[in-house]
């Protein structure tokens, strides 16, 4: 099913859905199901499975040279996607990148995932890679996310780039980014949010924001999208914050800020089950409020915490 079917058929319930990141390359894929296992009795109607580019390392070579060796470390997310739909019966939602791809490997990736009968798929540029200063797209490939929901319209209209190919309709339903802080490039929230808006115009159904820790964000950049004529459903993300190091590592990451009261609970707990605990705590405060905003879903970002998730959901749904 369609992920915008989902929200719709909830009737105003807030539903749970959750996020998982492909495990290091040489792991099993017990490694997914050992986090998602438990999560499981909250029936998400889908969870998402990040996609990670390949990065460049230099490799000290015999010779004493060194080399550049293009590496991915977490590669498998469109198999992890059948294989989560196999084992629990949940849609799963491949995220798609435009970094890393021509528009002929993107138009295959959609291919397979057609013929997985994997329908959703959140459409999203990814980051500059370590050593680029700024977001190189393929030659060929897409600069912006909005090239990419174009080219899956394209395919949903049996319109793919040979132009002899008179293709079968494919049926994704495409989710897109969002971000409650504005995106990191932008100049305002202002020029963002008409970025967003065009997304939604090319096809995007639905929207996922960038984690955040002050509601507040959420509800006035739900108003700002509202006020532009941005009319999907949109769906904040959230990522309890648990250890000391990511008050630093977070806002380097998603460019995010950590109001003064999170950042004092977290500084001044004794040890790290208790920094643990406040994050627990400030997550289910906020999963709390936005449930009660009557917002479509709560989206967790597990990235491998599985236990702290579990108990927020537990608190709130
Ligand atoms: P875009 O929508 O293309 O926007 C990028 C920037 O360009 C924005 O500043 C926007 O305002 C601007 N812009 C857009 N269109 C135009 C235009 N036509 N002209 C000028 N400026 C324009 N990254 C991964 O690598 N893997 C993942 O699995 C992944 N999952 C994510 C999931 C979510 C929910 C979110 C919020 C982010 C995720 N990311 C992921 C990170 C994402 O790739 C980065 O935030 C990236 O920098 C921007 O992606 P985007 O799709 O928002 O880009």
């Amino acid at each position: 099913m369609k992920v915008t079917e989902y929200y719709e058929k909830a009737n105003g319930k807030t539903l749970v859905s959750f996020e998982i990141l492909p495990p290091l390359k040489g792991s099993t894929i017990h490694q997914i199901f050992d986090a998602l296992d438990p999560l499981m009795e909250f029936k998400p109607p889908f969870v998402d499975v990040t996609y990670h580019r390949e990065e460049f390392v230099y490799k000290s070579m015999p010779s004493g040279h060194f080399e550049k060796v293009a590496i991915r470390k977490r590669p498998g997310t469109i198999g992890i996607c059948s294989a989560i739909s196999m084992r629990y019966g949940v849609d799963a939602v491949p995220h798609l990148l435009c970094g890393g791809f021509t528009k002929e490997e993107t138009e295959n990736a959609l291919i397979d995932l057609n013929f997985l009968n994997i329908n959703n798929v959140l459409a999203l540029r990814g980051d500059a890679r370590a050593f680029e200063g700024q977001f190189v797209p393929e030659k060929n490939g897409h600069k912006y996310a909005i090239d990419l929901v174009r080219q899956i319209m394209d395919m949903n209209q049996g319109i793919y780039l040979d132009e002899q190919v008179n293709g079968a309709h494919t049926d994704f339903c495409i989710g897109v980014a969002g971000y409650p802080e504005k995106h990191f490039e932008s100049p305002n929230m202002e020029a963002d949010i008409i970025n967003l808006k065009k997304k939604v115009d090319a096809g995007a159904s639905y929207i996922v924001t960038q984690l955040f820790y002050d509601n507040k964000k959420f509800f006035d950049f739900v108003k700002a999208c509202r006020a532009a004529g941005i009319e999907v459903p949109i769906v904040p993300g959230l990522k309890p914050v648990t250890k000391k190091y990511q008050l630093n590592s977070i806002p380097r990451k998603f460019y995010v800020n950590f109001p003064e009261e999170l950042v004092k609970a977290i500084l001044s707990a004794k040890d790290a089950a208790a920094r643990t605990q406040v994050g627990i705590e400030w997550a289910i405060m906020q999963s709390k409020e936005l449930k009660a905003a009557g917002v479509p879903g709560v989206h967790f970002y597990t990235m491998g915490d599985s236990a702290v998730i579990q108990k927020i959901v537990e608190a709130v749904f």
